[in-house]
């Protein structure tokens, strides 16, 4: 082919076949810059974050309504994690330390998730001076937070149930349990969505630094497809190596280090993203939703002290 075409037509079909593939992949940029007209499980599926997106479609994949209603649940725990970790960044980045109040993160009930989640909300909300997450806290006024904490506390105690014993009914039991509270799952969608405005993203192989200026190839982590896109990152920042957010109207990015971390699981055989569960003595646990495959961490285990202050 390279002997009869000329470089721009080859190009041409290089660019063609990229978009072809990302049509198919469901990820092309001119349907995810429009979303007039998408339902929100649409919005969901395309344009979350991964780790929310990919429990969301599986949850979504799931037949019977038992499966179905445990998913939901791992998905709300998703949810609160997520939010609780950027928002723990966002304010050490923007202090140089955490909020008090989250040493009980060090072994989490999702109780302490909720009570994190909320509680970092308001002190991201209280704090002056600039913030990496300003667009999601303007995007969230008091009803919306007021109905995320509800829709939270409905589902704690349910999510505790599962996680416990007994939790054994029949299948039209669940059906109900889905039914009745799947109007929280949603109202926690709402909540979350304005930070999907954030991409996340993991610098890959390949990070140059020259004359002030990073230069980096970056996995685009958003969406439930585990196939991640790649696009070009240019930056006078330096940038941390792990997952971070990225904004692309300040230009501006967020490590999520030591919270989320992508990483190829030993049982799925594929990269996938982990979310911090629990800090051991020697080392931090971290799990892959809604799987809950885990992977130990020895070299993260002193940064999630200093961040709790335990
Ligand atoms: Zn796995």
């Amino acid at each position: 082919m390279n002997e009869k075409l000329k470089p721009p037509v080859i190009s041409a079909i290089i660019a063609m076949l990229e978009a072809v593939r990302l049509v198919v992949l469901g990820r092309d940029q001119d349907r995810a810059e429009s979303p007039g007209g998408l339902s929100l499980a649409e919005t969901v599926d395309r344009e979350f974050p991964f780790p929310l997106a990919y429990c969301f479609r599986s949850m979504q994949a799931e037949l019977t309504y038992s499966r179905k209603w445990l998913k939901a649940l791992e998905l709300y725990e998703v949810i609160i994690k997520y939010v609780s970790f950027v928002l723990l960044s966002a304010l050490k980045q923007q202090k140089d330390q955490t909020p008090v109040g989250v040493t009980g993160l060090r072994r989490p009930s999702v109780g302490h998730w909720h009570a994190a989640c909320f509680g970092l909300l308001s002190a991201a909300k209280d704090s002056s001076g600039e913030i990496f997450v300003r667009r999601y806290l303007e995007a969230l006024d008091r009803k919306l937070i007021r109905r995320g904490r509800d829709a939270s506390e409905r589902l704690l105690p349910l999510r505790n149930d599962t996680k416990g014993h007994g939790f054994i009914e029949e299948e039209a039991r669940y059906q109900a349990l889905y039914e009745a509270n799947l109007c929280y799952i949603q109202t926690l969608m709402e909540f979350v969505a304005p930070l999907a405005s954030y991409t996340l993203i993991k610098v890959g192989e390949g990070l140059r630094r020259r004359r002030g200026v990073s230069l980096f190839p970056a996995k685009i982590l958003m969406g439930s497809h585990p196939i991640f896109p790649v696009k070009l990152h240019e930056t006078q920042e330096e940038v941390d190596t792990d997952c971070l957010l990225y904004d692309a109207e300040s230009e501006k990015y967020l490590s999520l280090h030591p919270w989320l971390v992508i990483d190829v699981c030993g049982e799925c055989h594929r990269e996938v993203v982990f979310l911090y569960d629990k800090l051991e003595p020697d080392y931090v646990v971290l799990r892959e939703y809604p799987t809950n495959h885990t992977q130990r961490r020895d070299d993260a285990s002193e940064l999630v002290r200093s961040y709790l202050r335990v």
